[in-house]
This record gives structure tokens, C-alpha cells and sequence, in this order.
């Protein structure tokens, strides 16, 4: 039997494992979490004041208390079952980095006690200089610091019976600048927490209580069998398949999505779910996805700083959780060509106090807010296109933008018809609106009720508004969610700063409401060309995109290009994001990735072709090769076969002579581009032969079995 037969026998043998009742999984909640329960239980009252503080304000932490935090979390945490802590980072690799350390002590006597002091909660030096960091650093230069973020608790990670003390922290090199996701994530956030604040008090509304950014991210994931990816060198190397032609039956009966679970799915996500719960990530929603054994799970929103840690930190447990169960995640993009990829979609909103700005509300005065939130969302969106484009860039998220399932590469805003309509009431000073009959003015008493879920869905639409958020939709299922939101919030800064500052200059004797109402509309005006609410899919958007002058990046090295550009570099140099050797050194970084992925596609497409295709190929060719020889003997006159061995025979020369193209492309370091059409056209008599040849000489698991049998 070839392998590939034999896995699928073993998976039919396979029977989900029982989960055993859900134990009390509220109570649960949250377990192996130093929240702000355990936080009271553990701490001295003045201490646990001051961490509170620093935990819901942003204000700087008071370092004398770190010893007493430190302390408590060792004790917790030892109680726990933990022997080790780490620092928990993001480097640029987009992964996450930990090293760990015990909380044993060697004292006197040969005798050990378990210490964790203040100074190394705060503080961690890790070796720099094996993580990117696109020259900002040389290689000598190894010194890393580590920072403990106390808006995100520390939690515990469990594997197999181990217990190891995880401390959120942000990652810089000794010179200062950063070297991670994190810290610019967490600079945006003040930034834009800052302008919200002087915003709404434009409005008469002075709140203590600090901004906050909001992210709900749903993760969309393939499983599949460990005994077919164990045969698949392409998933295991590059994460995608670089082989393989799409079944005859894939999604095109759109039974997959919200079909029943299958008995060892349900028995993974059931185990996800209670995991996640236990580290505090409030899972919410399970369900099958569009292609064939593809799913998602999405949790509750939170603080986004938080919300960017719950999602690498479900991105981690999916891998091995399904390694548990037999199975592999694939978080790619595009893992399987033909049939849907995944993304992440990225639920953006900003409150302050209790009011959510992107909230249209019931009341009119929160109209005005939210009217003038709206707006500025449009302005930032429309300005910097170019930048949310290059946020979700990448090999992976390449073949997934403009593909037909995922929204295009290029940026759009989906605003639903009757936002639409009010926006173009806006945009001609407050006309009676045909809708509805009333005057459309941002003033008090004649503004309309807004009902939140007035607006049908676009899932064509890259950048949607969804009720009371903003859904950004063509992020990549593999990528860090700080990157969307890094830009999101300072783009929207920008725009808050902007507005705040016109309304705040206008002379005591101006008509607020009337002032307002012009630079809404002149907002609407300048940026309108943003907004769209057809088919993003369509050829036609692609025309109308381009006469609007949106940019249409297609390809990593085009959408990565932004970050050099002198425009944006002073957006985040103003704000404190970024400065301009960190902009450039994340374009570098970023290329430089790109390149080596598609490096090593390349070189495995060649030996791929080269170790089981053409093998197979030549296999079958000499089994025709026999039975050529059988219709000899038998004085077969009239045969068919040596006009099928002789196209079989092409499709043989076809690939040698392509996989010598890729190799001396490769060898000659030829353009990236050129690489790819030739992997394309490797690819695609490849998937031709997979059609053609004997199922037995086929090595490769195809994706009839990969994406149904499990
Ligand atoms: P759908 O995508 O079908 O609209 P939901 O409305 O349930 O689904 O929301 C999807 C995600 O958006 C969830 O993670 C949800 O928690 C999140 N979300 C809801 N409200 C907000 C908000 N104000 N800010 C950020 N995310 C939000
Ligand atoms: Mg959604």
C-alpha cells in the first residue's frame, strides 16, 4: 500500500477523543491568570492601588513597588505549579520569543530557595542579535532589553503537566529603538488616546477615565491530518502547498460553512475553548468556515494591547492543541490553491469613558461624536491607504489579496447605504434627506436616530463598518494583529488632531454645530473617493479604483514600498510611532523576509518537481511503457496508447525542461518575480500530470484527502 493510502486507512480507524464534561468553566475562567482578582488577593492594598492604576490609566509604573509584585507573582505562581519565568516578546520576526528562566536560587549549604525580584519583573537582557533587526543594530552589538508591560497581566502557559510563567513584555535594543511590535503598538494608543480625549472635549465632554482602543479578531484556520502534512515537505517547509490541483468538489456547494462540526474537530475546539478560557482569553464563537476543513474561532473584544497578545497567544494554542489531536494547523494565508484562504479580521473601535465613538447611538449630541468619528475614520482610511496596505503585507497574505475569496489589495471603505446616504447629506451641508424626511443637521434635536444595525453586510469590502465598529478585513491569518492597529490608531490620531485643533481655534462667537458641519463636509468632500459599497471582487472596482487614483499594491515589495516614504515617516515621527531608522529598518527587514520565503518556495518547488513528481511521471511512463510492450505480443494493431504515452512522455520533457529553468534562475539570483512565474508554471503542469498519472505512483497527499479525510 503507498503511504498515502495507508494514512487515510489509519484516519478512517481514528475515533475523536472524548472530552470528559465541562468541569466548571466559569469558574475557571481566567485561572492561570494574575488578574485583577488574584492581583487583590496577593498584594499589599497600597500596592495593588498603585499597579491598578498604572493598569487602567497608562499612567507610568511607580518602580518601588515592583519588589511587591514580583513577590506576589512568584508566590502565585508557584502555587500555580510554575518553576520558570519568561519574558514574552515580539520580535520582528512576527512569532513571539521567550527564553526561560527558573525561580531557583542557590543559597548557602548547597541549599536553594526560589527568587524573583522586582528588577526581574521589570527587566529582562536578552541577546539581540539573532532577531531582526534591519540594520539598526550590528551584530556585535548584542545588548536587548526586555520591559515588563503591566497593561497586559502575566498569565501561566501550560504544557504537557508544565507550568511556566509568562511576563508580557516589549523588546529594544540597548540603543533604544524598538526591536518588536509591541511598543509601537502601545505609543499608537496613547497617541490616539490623547487625541480622542481632546476631541470629545470639543464637545463639552471631559472624561478621567482614559481612551481605549478596542480589538475583536477572529482567526480563521485550516486543520488537517498530521499523517498527511507529515507527507507533504511544502507544508511542513513554507507552511502553503506548492503542488496540488484543487479537487472536482471543493466549496462549491457552500455546504461546509456553518455545517455540523465533525466529531474530532468539535473534540480540538472543545479543548481550545477551555484552554483559552483558562489563560483569560475570552473565546467566544467556533464555527466551520467557507473552504473545506477550514474553521475560525473568534473571542470577545478587549483592550487592544490585550487583544494583540490573546490573538498570538491563540494562534499558539491552536498549533498545539491540534497537535494533540492528531491534526495540524495551518495558519497561511493561501495553504491550498483553488479554494478559499484565511485572514483575520480585525474589529477596530475607540471608546472613552463609556462611550463608544464608532456608536451612532440613539441620542443626537452622540450622533455629533459619532458623525464626526466617522469622518475622521474616512480621512485617516483615505490618507493613508497606502499604509494600511503595507500593514498586512507579506508572502503569505500575496496570494490571498485579490484572489477571488479575500478583499483586493486594494483599500476601501464599506459604509453600508445608509451611512452612505448620510454622509452625502453631510457632504451638502445638511439637505433634507430624501430617506427620511428630516434635515440632516450635525446640530442637537433634528439629527435622526441612528439604528446600529441599519446597514446590510459587504463581505467583498476590505475595510467595512459593522454596526459600531470597523472591520478590517484583509489582514492575513498568520500575521500579528499590532501592525493593522499601529496604523489604524495613529492615522486616526492624525485626523482627531487635525479636527480638535480647527474647532478648538474658532472664535467664542461661532456656531459650533454650523462650524462642525463644514469640516465634516469638507472632510466627506476631499475623502469621499475612499468609499465604496459595491463588489470589491469585481473587474469593474478594479477600473474605478484606479480613475479614483487609489492605489492598487499588489505584491509585498510594492505594499511594503509606503514605509520609506517621506509622508508617512513624518505621520509617525509626529506622533512618537515611529521614528524614520525604524521605519526604514522595518522596510528592510520586511523585503528581506519576503525574499528568503519565496527563496526557499523556490528551492523546495525544484526539488519537489525533482525527488516526487517527476519520478512519479517517469513511474507511470514506464508502466505504459509495459503495456505498449504487452500490445506488441499480443499484435494489438489499432492502439491509442502510444499517442497517450507520447503526451504523457511532453508533460515529462515539459517539467525536466522547466525545473532546469528554476534551477538556473535560482542559481543566477535572478529577479524574485521571475521566480515566481516559474514556480507557476512548474506548478501548473504538475497539477496536470497529478491528474493523469496512476493514483498508486502518486506520492504526494492530494487535496481531496487532505482537505475531506479527517
Ligand atoms: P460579525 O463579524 O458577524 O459582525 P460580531 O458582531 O459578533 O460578528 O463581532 C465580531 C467581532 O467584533 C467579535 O470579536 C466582537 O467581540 C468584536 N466587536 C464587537 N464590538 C466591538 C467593538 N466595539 N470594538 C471592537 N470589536 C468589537
Ligand atoms: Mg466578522
Amino acid at each position: 500500500m503507498n503511504s498515502r493510502r495507508e494514512a487515510m486507512a489509519q484516519i478512517a480507524n481514528t475515533r475523536a477523543p472524548e472530552m470528559g464534561g465541562n468541569g466548571n468553566f466559569i469558574e475557571e475562567f481566567g485561572c492561570d491568570v494574575f488578574g485583577i482578582k488574584t492581583m487583590s488577593e496577593y498584594l499589599p492594598k497600597p500596592v495593588f492601588k498603585k499597579l491598578r492604576q498604572t493598569m487602567e490609566s497608562g499612567k507610568a509604573l511607580d518602580s518601588s513597588i515592583a519588589d511587591d509584585v514580583a513577590h506576589a507573582m512568584k508566590a502565585w505562581a508557584i502555587r500555580r505549579g510554575a518553576t520558570h519565568y519568561t519574558h514574552w516578546f515580539m520580535p520582528l520576526t512576527g512569532a513571539t520569543a521567550e527564553k526561560h528562566d527558573s525561580f531557583l536560587e542557590p543559597v548557602e549549604n548547597g541549599e536553594v530557595i526560589a527568587r524573583f525580584s522586582g528588577k526581574n519583573l521589570i527587566m529582562g537582557e536578552p541577546d539581540a542579535s539573532s532577531f531582526p533587526s534591519g540594520g539598526l543594530r550590528s551584530t556585535a552589538e548584542a545588548r536587548g532589553y526586555t520591559a515588563w508591560d503591566p497593561t497586559s497581566p502575566a498569565f501561566i502557559k501550560r504544557e504537557n503537566g508544565v507550568a511556566t510563567l509568562y511576563i508580557p513584555t516589549a523588546f529594544c535594543s540597548y540603543t533604544g529603538e524598538v526591536l518588536d511590535k509591541k511598543t509601537p503598538l502601545l505609543r499608537s494608543m496613547q497617541v490616539l488616546g490623547q487625541q480622542a480625549k481632546r476631541l470629545l472635549r470639543c464637545f463639552g465632554k471631559d472624561f478621567e477615565a482614559g481612551a481605549k482602543v478596542t480589538l475583536g479578531a477572529e482567526q480563521e484556520y485550516f486543520l488537517i491530518d498530521k499523517r498527511f502534512y507529515v507527507q507533504r515537505p511544502d507544508l511542513m517547509q513554507t507552511g502553503r502547498t506548492l503542488f496540488g490541483a484543487p479537487p472536482q468538489r471543493h466549496q462549491q456547494l457552500e455546504d461546509h460553512y456553518f455545517g455540523a462540526i465533525k466529531p474530532r474537530i468539535l473534540s480540538f475546539m472543545s479543548e481550545l475553548d477551555r484552554e483559552l478560557w483558562r489563560m483569560g482569553i475570552p473565546a467566544k464563537t467556533r464555527h466551520n468556515e467557507v473552504a473545506p476543513a477550514q474553521f475560525e474561532v473568534a473571542p470577545v473584544f478587549e483592550e487592544v494591547n490585550l487583544a494583540v497578545d490573546h490573538n498570538m497567544l491563540i494562534m499558539d494554542a491552536l498549533k498545539r492543541i491540534a497537535d494533540k489531536h492528531g491534526f495540524v494547523c495551518l495558519l497561511h494565508e493561501k495553504p491550498f490553491a483553488g479554494v478559499n484562504g484565511s485572514g483575520k479580521h480585525n474589529n477596530w473601535s475607540i471608546s472613552v469613558g463609556d462611550v463608544n465613538l464608532l456608536n451612532p447611538g440613539t441620542d443626537p449630541h452622540q450622533n455629533a461624536i459619532f458623525l464626526t468619528s466617522l469622518c475622521a475614520v474616512i480621512q485617516a482610511v483615505d490618507r493613508h491607504a497606502d499604509l494600511l496596505r503595507s500593514s498586512i503585507a507579506g508572502a503569505g497574505n500575496d496570494h490571498r489579496l485579490g484572489a477571488n475569496e479575500a478583499p483586493p489589495a486594494i483599500i476601501s471603505m464599506y459604509l453600508g447605504e445608509q451611512l452612505a446616504d448620510i454622509v452625502e447629506q453631510i457632504e451638502q451641508g445638511g439637505a433634507k434627506s430624501s430617506k427620511r424626511g428630516k434635515t440632516l443637521k450635525i446640530g442637537a434635536d433634528i439629527l435622526p436616530e441612528l439604528p446600529c444595525d441599519a446597514t446590510d453586510r459587504n463581505r467583498t469590502s476590505p475595510f467595512a463598518f459593522t454596526g459600531n465598529k470597523f472591520e478590517f478585513r484583509a489582514a492575513g491569518s498568520s500575521q500579528s494583529c499590532a501592525s493593522p492597529n499601529i496604523v489604524l490608531n495613529t492615522a486616526v490620531a492624525e485626523a482627531f488632531d487635525e479636527i480638535a485643533s480647527t474647532l478648538e481655534n474658532l472664535p467664542k462667537s461661532a456656531d459650533f454645530h454650523a462650524e462642525l458641519q463644514k469640516i465634516l463636509s469638507s472632510i466627506i468632500r476631499k475623502h469621499k473617493k475612499i468609499i465604496f459599497n459595491g463588489n470589491n471582487y469585481s473587474d469593474e472596482w478594479k477600473k474605478e479604483a484606479a480613475r479614483r487614483g487609489l492605489p492598487n499594491l499588489r505584491t509585498t515589495p510594492e505594499a511594503i514600498k509606503p514605509l520609506t516614504d517621506e509622508k508617512n515617516i513624518a505621520l509617525f515621527e509626529k506622533y512618537g510611532v515611529f521614528n524614520r531608522a525604524e521605519m526604514l529598518s522595518r522596510h528592510e527587514i520586511f523585503l528581506e523576509e519576503y525574499e528568503r520565503k519565496i527563496g526557499i518556495e523556490a528551492g523546495l518547488s525544484l526539488k519537489l518537481a525533482r525527488t516526487h513528481i517527476i519520478p512519479a511521471v517517469a513511474a507511470y511512463l514506464e508502466s505504459l511503457g509495459r503495456s505498449l510492450e504487452t500490445e506488441r505480443l499480443l499484435g494489438v494493431k489499432k492502439s491509442k496508447l502510444s499517442a497517450y504515452a507520447g503526451r504523457i512522455s511532453g508533460r515529462l520533457d515539459s517539467l525536466i525542461e522547466i525545473s532546469d529553468k528554476l534551477e538556473s534562475q535560482i542559481s543566477s539570483g535572478d529577479k524574485i518575480s521571475k521566480l515566481i512565474d516559474t514556480m507557476g508554471e512548474l506548478r501548473s503542469i504538475a497539477d496536470a500530470a497529478e491528474g493523469e498519472v496512476c493514483n498508486e505512483l502518486w506520492t504526494l497527499p492530494k487535496y481531496c484527502e487532505m482537505l475531506f479525510v479527517y
